[in-house]
């Protein structure tokens, strides 16, 4: 959906102009990102490989209400993840860095890392119910 100036500025102002996310200021080139995929229906084109075609698998999921602010690392980073998948994604990092990284193992092995496996908790969470000290 295409939103109306007001629409992306009440949107960019959801979490104070930060990723809904990692929590990170926006910046200028933010993205409004659908919490529940819409999965954007592909078509290969010679000389430019997969482009979107315009039409959405789920276009019950392209509404306001299902829309996030996002940085667009995270964006990109979840692509047509939910939510749960792709906190499970982001919780496997180290062990996708130990395996796929010999300069991360090479870290790890001489003390140069110190790895703080924790459930993931994105920041419009942390909002909703912040931690105790
Ligand atoms: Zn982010």
């Amino acid at each position: 959906m295409k939103l109306t100036k007001a629409q992306r500025s009440t949107l960019h102002a959801m979490f104070g102009g930060r990723c809904a996310y990692c929590g990170e200021p926006l910046g200028e080139r933010w993205h409004a990102d659908h919490v529940l995929p819409v999965e954007r229906k592909l078509q290969h084109v010679r000389g430019k490989g997969l482009v979107p075609t315009g039409e959405l698998y789920r276009p019950e999921n392209d509404t306001i209400a299902n829309l996030m602010p996002a940085c667009p690392p995270c964006n990109i980073d979840k692509h047509m993840m939910s939510l749960e998948d792709w906190r499970g994604k982001l919780s496997r990092s180290l062990d996708v860095l130990a395996r796929s990284q010999p300069t991360y193992r090479h870290a790890r092995r001489f003390g140069l890392l110190q790895e703080t496996p924790k459930l993931i908790t994105f920041y419009f969470e942390r909002v909703a119910q912040p931690e105790a000290a």
